[in-house]
């Protein structure tokens, strides 16, 4: 079974200016010295190119929330792949809930932006997950399916190891609720049980889990065997506090 470096990523959402972001960084920066693990910011677009220069020279890897399939076009207000790119970002957040229920972005939308990224060149953070009302309904893995189904509907086996993937109950996120490492294993299992039905890559699939990861309990979750790192939102936004996150994977 292959090696998964961990991944641990911040997404700030819509916090920090320029002149915020970049002292984030110079804080984070001496704090996660040590680590082997991915380290990923996911950043607002008018902060994207704050972070890639304080990055340079480190293993920092810088991230968007968000981007539009197509290459170019009347899109008012969208960001392509080839803009990111342009500005030495490495990945992309894709799928995240809160674009999925605040701004529509649908799983037929996905399935289009998860290939336009990989051709760019990003790595797609995508994230899936369920309601509280699908979990108590015994639909988790259902709903965990037709996602993943539909958003990687484009996407042959083999390019599968290029994608990272965020299992995010919406009932955790930013809610101060923990899905219990049980239940965040569980679902990451059967995520990678769904990318093994696909062939390819599965094994050397990132896995993270986002929902409420803070440092007192990111140890547990990322010692589960398909977990392969955190995707962290609140406790993100403090360097000290997202550092010992990185610091436990
Ligand atoms: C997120 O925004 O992806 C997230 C998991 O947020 P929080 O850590 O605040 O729950």
């Amino acid at each position: 079974m292959p090696e998964r470096t961990p991944y641990v990523a911040a997404n700030w959402k819509m916090h920090k200016t320029v002149a915020e972001a970049g002292e984030f960084v110079d804080a984070l920066l001496p704090r996660i010295a040590a680590t082997q693990s991915d380290v990923v910011i996911c950043a607002p677009f008018t902060a994207l190119s704050a972070v890639v220069e304080r990055r340079y020279g480190t293993a920092v890897k810088v991230a968007a929330q968000n981007m539009h399939e197509e290459a170019s076009g009347a899109f008012t207000g969208e960001v392509s792949a080839a803009m990111l790119v342009e500005l030495d970002v490495e990945a992309v957040v894709l799928g995240h809930s809160e674009r999925r229920q605040l701004f529509g972005e649908t799983d037929g939308e996905l399935a289009r932006k998860v290939p336009a990224a990989l051709d760019a060149g990003l790595e797609p953070i995508l994230c899936v997950g369920e309601s509280e009302e699908a979990r108590d309904g015994g639909q988790t893995e259902a709903v965990l399916e037709r996602q993943l189904q539909a958003d990687l509907a484009d996407v042959p086996g083999e390019a599968l190891a290029g994608i990272v993937i965020a299992y995010e109950p919406i009932w955790a996120i930013g809610t101060g609720r923990t899905a219990t490492s049980e239940q965040a294993q569980e679902a990451c299992a059967y995520i990678r049980d769904l990318l093994r039905e696909r062939g390819g890559a599965a094994e050397e699939v990132r896995i993270l889990y986002g929902g409420s990861v803070k440092p007192a309990n990111a140890a547990e979750l990322l010692g589960q065997p398909d977990i392969d790192g955190a995707l962290v939102g609140g406790a993100s936004l403090d360097p000290a506090e997202f550092a010992e996150i990185v610091n436990a994977a």
